[in-house]
């Protein structure tokens, strides 16, 4: 599952306990070991381009002032 952080960046959680840790390396949860399913990356990915199109102003209504 995904979770966003106050600053609204997508962060990746375990769909199994819930943390927010997971090891890029072996793409495992660091808590419980659960892997991270294909489908869940892309989903991550996503959130990430779309938080980063956010934050160049691609986004539409917010301006920055
Ligand atoms: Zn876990």
């Amino acid at each position: 599952m995904i979770f966003f952080n106050p600053a609204g960046a997508p962060e990746l959680a375990c769909d199994a306990c819930g943390c927010r840790w997971f090891d890029r390396m072996t793409g495992a949860c660091y808590e419980c070991g659960t892997p991270v399913s294909a489908e869940s990356q892309a989903e991550y990915r996503r959130a990430l381009e779309e938080f980063a199109l956010r934050r160049s102003g691609g986004g539409e209504g917010d301006r920055g002032a």
